[in-house]
């Protein structure tokens, strides 16, 4: 009986530090992300959190979120002239963090805090409305995940795009949303 339990024991902890508090993740692979052209190291463990929001379509199912990422990645790389899609992640209203530049690739976000940031992008635009509780959730998971996996600083500071360039981004209302998560900076 004591030998089940502790391979109880061994077994959960086990599946609680695979897990590492990481939200469901999209890879590159399975959105179908086109190959970037160069890539930048980025300072690690990232000491600031930028949250952007797309300005585009919602996204509630996998292939909706999946056909959001390329078309932002498509519009940075086309239209921008950009080595691959900005941000580092993203995150859609059906829960998912997709990975953008990922983690250890520096992104095209927010000038002079891209090289020290992981800049997170909610899809969908958040003007009048905030996230829904799965992208809030996804989002605010995959920042504990970053730290969990040491890419994000653990006395990290959040920040919306809008505090350090001049743009309406993150929204207004996902802007109020955030200065409740933890964190937050106003003065920057
Ligand atoms: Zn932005």
């Amino acid at each position: 009986m004591r030998k089940i339990a502790i391979l109880f024991v061994l077994f959960t902890t086990a599946l609680v530090e695979s897990k590492a508090q990481c939200p469901r993740i999209i890879s590159r692979a399975k959105w179908g992300a086109r190959a970037a052209t160069s890539a930048v190291l980025p300072n690690r463990p990232a000491p600031w959190v930028v949250i952007h929001h797309s300005e585009g379509a919602h996204c509630t199912t996998d292939s909706g979120c999946a056909q959001q990422m390329r078309n932002i990645q498509s519009y940075h790389i086309d239209s921008n002239g950009w080595s691959d899609i900005g941000y580092n992640w993203c995150v859609g209203e059906n829960g998912a963090a997709y990975e953008g530049r990922g983690w250890g690739r520096q992104g095209a976000h927010a000038p002079k805090y891209n090289d020290r940031s992981v800049g997170i992008c909610m899809l969908g635009s958040f003007m009048d409305v905030v996230p829904n509780v799965a992208a809030r959730r996804a989002a605010q998971s995959l920042i504990q995940c970053g730290i969990s996996l040491g890419h994000i600083d653990s006395s990290y500071w959040l920040i919306g795009h809008r505090q350090v360039k001049d743009t309406d981004c993150p929204g207004n209302a996902l802007f109020k949303e955030i200065h409740s998560w933890s964190r937050f900076k106003s003065n920057v």
